[in-house]
């Protein structure tokens, strides 16, 4: 059997042929895009936290521009369909309406400046949390995981490419539940920008092509139960629409 050898540097992951796997790879999740037969494939998935003052405000902190936070969801955990399966273990799922950002280029200590060559597109997602199980770990000051990257948390919608909308910095982010507004904000709300967002996380990690970015959820995060319709939509990017099962 043929060892695999050779360089490893972290841009460029080695590839082995198939016959050196234990077992086949799970595949790598990927997002249709939009109004084509292809696919992004997605490497990583980050999340912002408290993106919009009034959802800070909400959540019991202080609106004033601090440095931005990151949490992960993994690529595994994203949902591409219609039917949101109600997760265990928690009572208190809540939606969060945002728009993605998908990258198609990365590296480290990006500049604000150049940081939109990175984004292949946009998407709407939902950062779907367990919101109880987030409020004991805050409260235990402990990893937000339980909360925040379990199974099918990150419904997402095909990526739309900027080359076909540009780089949106307004416009309308709206989510409905079984027709009534519950979050209702605009993207010149988000107080860390984009590419101000993707500038802060290349300090700290390398951004690869297939990196998405959960950009933050505007205020009227609540609770969903099974039977509820859920209609999320980002102006100029597109929408979202999942049953809660
Ligand atoms: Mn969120």
């Amino acid at each position: 059997m043929r060892r695999p050898t050779g360089r490893q540097t972290l841009t460029t992951p080695p590839r082995f042929p198939m016959a050196n796997y234990v077992f086949e790879p799970v595949p790598a999740p990927s997002l249709p895009i939009n109004g084509t037969d292809r696919l992004f494939p997605v490497h990583r998935v980050y999340c912002v936290g408290r993106n919009y003052a009034a959802h800070a405000i909400e959540m019991g902190h202080d609106p004033d521009r601090e440095d931005p936070f990151f949490f992960a969801k993994h690529p595994g955990n994203l949902l591409v369909g219609a039917d949101f399966p109600y997760p265990a273990e928690t009572s208190d799922v809540h939606h969060e309406i945002e728009m993605v950002v998908a990258l198609g280029s990365g590296g480290t200590n990006i500049a604000v400046d150049n940081a939109n060559d990175c984004i292949f597109g946009y998407a709407v997602g939902l950062d779907m949390t367990r919101r109880d199980l987030q409020a004991q770990a805050k409260k235990a000051g402990r990893p937000w995981d339980l909360g925040k990257a379990f199974e099918h948390s990150a419904p997402c919608s095909a990526v739309v490419p900027a080359a076909e909308i540009g780089h949106p910095d307004a416009g309308e982010v709206l989510l409905k539940v079984n027709g009534v507004v519950r979050q209702q904000g605009d993207l010149n709300q988000l107080i860390w920008k984009v590419p101000e967002m993707i500038a802060y996380l290349s300090r700290y990690f390398e951004l690869q092509r297939g990196d998405l970015i959960f950009s933050g959820t505007p205020a009227g995060v609540g609770p969903v139960q099974r039977g509820d319709r859920l209609e999320g939509s980002v102006a100029g990017v597109g929408s979202l629409e999942l049953s809660v099962i």
